[in-house]
């Protein structure tokens, strides 16, 4: 015996044209009628048990339609429509994602036949290394907008909207003729298929490698600074090198990876930075080095660290990929540090003695009239945790506080606007003349 649970069960929508009303169809099937206006008449049957050509015939005994379409639906499974006379013109990619089996050929009237167009996806030739791509089509907002008002209209909810159903084709068609890999979460490249431009985009992740470095001198800043007056292009001020300093931390770290990665730019992301007279030592300060662009995935990074570090003036430690989440964690977290500031005269034991125990303490910072033209005229609260003083030749301070203290005014004071300083507390002006940073207390 067959149950009736096991044979379909249909909705048929039926928007009818014209002044007739459907009536009720026979018992045991539902009928909801909806009146639009006097010339249009929406109604919905749904039936159980019968075929879908009985219901069909059923809704069609009501003689209530001379033209209108009508959607079949077999509930909770595949969508299809179809139609008298006025069927939908379409292409065949449309009507097969829209499961439309009924559709006239001629010009797509959602797509104008962009979804059948594969020459532009057919130019993609990659040059760089990837392992992973994804396909992300452009299409004109009209095209869009047409497909949107397509699903509305004919009630197609499950059906997949132009983008999606075109990316998935292509990655597929794609995948096959580059025997690449698809990867939608976190490609190595999107192929950005411009339908407006009429161009394909590549769209290449970035590189990321992180590690630590140590700035050995008193001469570079850790990123390219560009020439203030002509801003890179080149000019008498600076040369003609677009740059106020010939080198960086940045480009010394960069250079070797850029010759075997090849891309077209770097960006540089440290956790917080050191002033280029500052030297950075000990484990060195971990940063976060980006290549946009990169025609090399694939790089010797412990052949590439030991070709940075013939370099006399910066070493670095411990390069190795990572997430691109790691910048903003780097740059979103303020670390501790501990400096060593050598100063300019030689206390007495009894002065480093009050040091330690007066600057152990919180300190209020105004903005360094050093750096105020750059940075926001306010008042930082930072605290010291541990002074130590030294006292063989010269003296010299170990100091370990919240980062974004700025160590030199709290030697010097800045003309008060630091409090306490080294120079408040021993009620003379005591200058810092050489800083380094000793340690950045990251645990990343
Ligand atoms: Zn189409
Ligand atoms: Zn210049
Ligand atoms: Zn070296």
């Amino acid at each position: 015996m067959v149950s009736t649970m096991l044979k379909p069960v249909w909705k048929v929508n039926a928007t009818i044209m014209g002044s007739a009303r459907p009536s009720r169809p026979r018992s045991g099937w539902s009928c909801s009628v909806t009146k639009w206006d006097d010339r249009v008449v929406r109604c919905s049957m749904i039936s159980q048990g019968a075929s879908f050509n009985t219901t069909f015939k059923s809704l069609i005994g009501l003689r209530a339609m001379r033209t209108g379409h009508f959607t079949r639906n077999i509930l909770k499974g595949n969508d299809g429509i179809t139609s008298m006379e006025d069927a939908p013109r379409l292409c065949p990619f449309c009507a097969d994602r829209l499961g439309i089996a009924d559709y006239r050929e001629g010009r797509c009237e959602i797509c104008n036949d962009t979804c059948m167009d594969t020459s532009l996806a057919d130019t993609i030739d990659p040059t760089f290394e990837y392992h992973t791509f994804n396909v992300g089509v452009v299409l004109p907002k009209d095209v869009v907008e047409r497909d949107e008002a397509f699903v509305r209209e004919h009630e197609l909810a499950h059906a997949h909207g132009i983008k999606t159903a075109l990316n998935r084709a292509l990655r597929s068609r794609l995948s096959e003729r580059l025997n690449a890999q698809a990867d939608t979460e976190d490609p190595d490249v999107i192929f950005e298929i411009d339908h407006i431009k009429g161009r394909v985009f590549y769209r290449i992740k970035s590189l990321a490698l992180c590690g630590r470095y140590r700035k050995e001198v008193r001469t570079i800043p850790q990123t390219r600074w560009w020439c203030t007056k002509c801003r890179g292009r080149g000019c008498e001020h600076c040369g003609h090198t677009g740059k106020m300093y010939p080198t960086s931390v940045e480009e010394i770290v960069s250079a070797p990876i850029m010759r075997v990665a090849s891309g077209r730019k770097t960006k540089f992301h440290g956790a917080g930075r050191e002033d280029i007279d500052v030297r950075m030592l000990g484990e060195g300060r971990p940063f976060v080095l980006e290549i946009i662009n990169p025609k090399v995935r694939t790089l010797d990074l412990e052949a590439l660290q030991d070709e940075i570090n013939k370099d006399e003036r910066v070493h670095v430690y411990d390069l190795r990929p990572c997430e691109k989440a790691r910048i903003e964690k780097l740059k979103n977290t303020k670390y501790r540090k501990t400096y060593r500031a050598h100063i300019d005269k030689k206390l007495s034991n009894n002065e480093i003695e009050l040091i330690e125990k007066k600057l152990e303490t919180e300190i209020r910072q105004r903005t360094p009239i050093r750096v105020s033209h750059r940075r926001s005229d306010k008042i930082r609260k930072r605290k010291v945790y541990k002074v130590r003083g030294n006292n063989n030749k010269t003296t010299v301070l170990e100091i370990y506080c919240d980062g974004g203290l700025y160590i030199k005014e709290l030697i010097s004071g800045d003309e008060g606007r630091t409090n306490p300083s080294v120079s408040s507390i021993l009620g003379t002006h005591v200058r810092c003349t050489a800083l380094d940073v000793l340690e950045v207390h990251c645990d990343l």
